[in-house]
C-alpha cells in the first residue's frame, strides 16, 4: 500500500473457518461503504483448521484484506497486540471475528472519533443477555476488580471493540511491556475518549476458544499488569500478627502468672507467634521492594505531551 489507509480494523483470528467467512461477508460491504481508505489485519494467531487457506482466498479478491500470520498460537492479546502496532491507518479499531461485535458500528465510531476529535472510542456492551450466566457473573467480577485497580476511568463492561487514533497506538507502541493488558492500558492513557454502545450478539459459528483456565489468565495478567498490591498482603499479615501476638503475650503471661500453663508452653508460644510475624513482615518488606523493581522494569512513560505549540504534529510524543 503506497499511502497510509485512514482506518486499518485489526481482527485477531483464531480456528474460525466456519464464522469467518460469514464476517468478511458482513464486514466488507460496511467498510467499502464508508468511502474512505482502509485495510483490514487479519491476524492468524496460529490456526490449526482450515482458516489459513481461508485467508488466502479472502485476500485474493479482497485486496485490503492484509494477513498476517503468526508461527504459533500465541493468544487473543497477543494477536491483538501485533495487529495494533502493525496497522498503517490513522484510526485503528479491533474487533472479533466470530461477529459478536457488530462491525455496523464501526462507522459510527470513526464519525464520532472525527468529528469530535477523540481519540479512543470505546465499544461499550449495553446487554449481555446473550452470554452465559456464567460468563455474565465472571465478566462482571473482572469488570469490578478492575475498576478498582485503574480507577473510574475505565468504562465498564468496554471490551476490546474500540476505536484508536494514531496518536494512541503510537502512545501505545511505545509502551515497553510485552504482553499489554489493552482493556486496562487503554484507558489508563486517560486520553480524549467517547462511547458507542452496542449489544454484543451472539457467536455466529464456531465455539468460544476462551475457556476458563485463559479467562484466569487474563484476570492474573491484569492485575499484575496494574498493580503491586498482592506483594504487599505479607505486609499487612504481618503487622497483623503482631497485633495478634501481643494480645496472646499478654494472655500467655497471665495465665502464666495464674499458673494454669503447662511449663515451657507459654516460652514456646510467645516465640512461635513472634518469628512467625518477623517472618511475614520481613516477606513483605521484599516485596516491597520486588514492586519497585517491577514498576522500574516496566518503565512506563510517566506523561504523554497532549499539545505543544512547536511540534503540533507530534501529538502525545512521549516526553524525553
Ligand atoms: N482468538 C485468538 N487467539 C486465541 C483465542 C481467540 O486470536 O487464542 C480470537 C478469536 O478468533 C476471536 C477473538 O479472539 O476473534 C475472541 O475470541 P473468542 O470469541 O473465542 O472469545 P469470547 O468472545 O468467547 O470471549
Ligand atoms: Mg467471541
Amino acid at each position: 500500500m503506497s499511502t497510509a489507509p485512514l482506518l486499518s480494523v485489526v481482527m485477531p483470528i483464531y480456528n474460525e473457518q466456519e464464522a469467518l467467512p460469514l464476517t468478511v461477508e458482513r464486514l466488507r460491504p460496511i467498510l467499502d461503504g464508508l468511502g474512505v481508505t482502509y485495510e483490514v489485519v487479519g491476524v492468524d494467531d496460529g490456526s490449526t483448521d482450515a482458516t489459513p487457506v481461508l485467508m488466502q482466498k479472502i485476500h485474493q479478491d479482497w485486496p485490503e484484506f492484509r494477513i498476517v500470520r503468526f508461527a504459533r498460537n500465541s493468544g487473543h492479546q497477543a494477536a491483538l497486540t501485533a495487529g495494533i502496532h502493525r496497522a498503517f491507518g490513522d484510526y485503528v479499531v479491533s474487533i472479533d471475528a466470530d461477529l459478536q461485535d457488530p462491525p455496523e458500528k464501526i462507522p459510527e465510531m470513526l464519525e464520532l472519533a472525527r468529528e469530535q476529535g477523540l481519540d479512543i472510542v470505546y465499544g461499550v456492551r449495553g446487554d449481555r443477555g446473550t452470554d452465559t450466566f456464567f460468563k455474565r457473573h465472571t465478566a462482571g467480577a473482572y469488570y469490578w476488580l478492575m475498576r478498582k485497580l485503574v480507577g473510574q476511568r475505565m468504562p465498564n463492561q468496554a471490551g476490546d471493540y474500540r476505536l484508536l487514533s494514531r496518536a494512541a497506538v503510537n502512545a501505545l507502541k511505545a509502551m515497553p511491556e510485552h504482553q499489554p493488558v489493552y482493556r486496562l492500558l487503554v484507558p489508563w492513557l486517560g486520553f480524549p475518549s467517547g462511547e458507542v454502545v452496542y449489544v454484543r450478539e451472539e457467536r455466529v459459528a464456531g465455539s468460544t476458544h476462551y475457556p476458563l483456565s485463559k479467562m484466569v489468565r487474563l484476570a492474573l495478567d491484569s492485575v499484575t499488569n496494574f498493580s503491586a498490591s498482592p506483594l504487599r498482603l505479607a505486609t499487612w499479615l504481618g503487622l497483623f500478627s503482631f497485633l495478634v501476638c501481643i494480645a496472646l503475650a499478654l494472655y500467655t503471661t497471665v495465665a502464666y502468672a495464674v499458673g494454669s500453663t503447662v511449663p515451657g508452653w507459654s516460652s514456646l508460644f510467645i516465640g512461635m507467634l513472634f518469628i512467625g510475624a518477623v517472618q511475614l513482615v520481613c516477606v513483605g518488606l521484599l516485596g516491597e521492594y520486588v514492586g519497585r523493581i517491577y514498576s522500574a522494569v516496566q518503565a512506563r512513560p510517566a506523561y504523554f505531551v497532549g499539545y505543544d505549540s512547536a511540534e503540533e504534529r507530534d501529538r502525545y510524543g512521549t516526553g524525553e
